[in-house]
């Protein structure tokens, strides 16, 4: 089935993810699930690597370098390639989302919550406070799921990012973090692999233990790809390193839409 979710946790590190993602590392265990390391690209910025992931377009091109370029996407998007073909498209994210694929600037009243058919993220629910609770959000997630049943999904929690940049990337918090999120997206991804999801889950970048992300280090660079496919093997630990150019492509094959020709890099599936 062409149905796609994508959980992209900000600033979710490929060691803290491997080492406390008990649920994911089950299904990778088991090889319901495939993992591989992706090495993001530079900077290791949010609002640029947003408009990476979802345009498979490196910074120099898609022009969104730093976190202030605010302005909608220019390129063509996973959103915008989902909704061409009559697809209906979700989010629940952080408001830069809204700014990159809706309307900028955003409008807190406004923009907060929409359903509208004629917007690139047609049900989107987004909130605006680095500390929002990641339990809220993945709720809210699965709230879209049942409500609309959209095609695709895009899940963005801030609690990884929020923790790393408060107490640093060596920390009980910043680790734990990760442990909790993996416990309240099991129940999330058992639900969504019986409806047939395939399930995406990744990080726009890391984070070190300055408390901060936006170099060319391994710590802030090397983020994992978990992929689920309902009614497919998984590869388990694959030991592949990927490009985290690949991923857009590879999600719009997944959609079964036409890949854009803007996105060169091969996908995975
Ligand atoms: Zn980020």
């Amino acid at each position: 089935m062409n149905k796609v979710i994508l959980i992209l946790s900000d600033a979710l590190r490929y060691d803290a993810a491997v080492a406390g993602m008990g649920y994911l590392g089950h299904l990778v265990e088991t090889k319901q699930a495939s993992l591989y390391k992706v090495i993001g690209e530079l900077p290791s910025m949010s609002r640029p690597m947003y408009e990476t992931v979802h345009t498979g377009l490196p910074v120099s091109v898609h022009g969104i370098y730093a976190n202030y370029v605010v302005r909608r996407s220019n390129q063509v998007n996973i959103f915008q390639a989902a909704v061409e073909a009559g697809k209906t498209t979700a989010a629940a994210a952080y408001y830069w989302f809204s700014e990159l694929y809706n309307r900028s600037p955003y409008d807190r009243l406004d923009d907060r919550e929409v359903d509208d058919g004629t917007l690139l993220i047609q049900h989107g629910r987004f909130y605006t406070e680095d500390d929002y609770p990641d339990i809220e959000l993945f709720v809210t997630a699965g709230m879209l799921v049942r409500k609309f049943n959209p095609d695709y999904l895009l899940v963005h929690p801030m609690g990884m990012d929020f923790k790393g940049e408060t107490f640093g990337a060596d920390s009980p918090e910043y680790r734990n973090q990760a442990v909790f999120q993996d416990m309240y997206l099991a129940a999330l991804i058992a639900e969504w692999m019986q409806l047939g999801y395939n399930i995406l889950v990744t990080g726009d970048h890391g984070i070190n233990a300055d408390r901060l992300h936006g170099g060319t280090t391994p710590e802030v660079r090397e983020v994992p790809l978990f992929l689920i496919q309902p009614g497919i093997p998984g590869k388990g630990d694959t030991g592949e390193i990927i490009s985290q150019l690949q991923i857009a492509p590879s999600i719009c094959n997944l959609l079964g839409v036409p890949v854009p020709e803007t996105m060169l890099h091969p996908p995975i599936v």
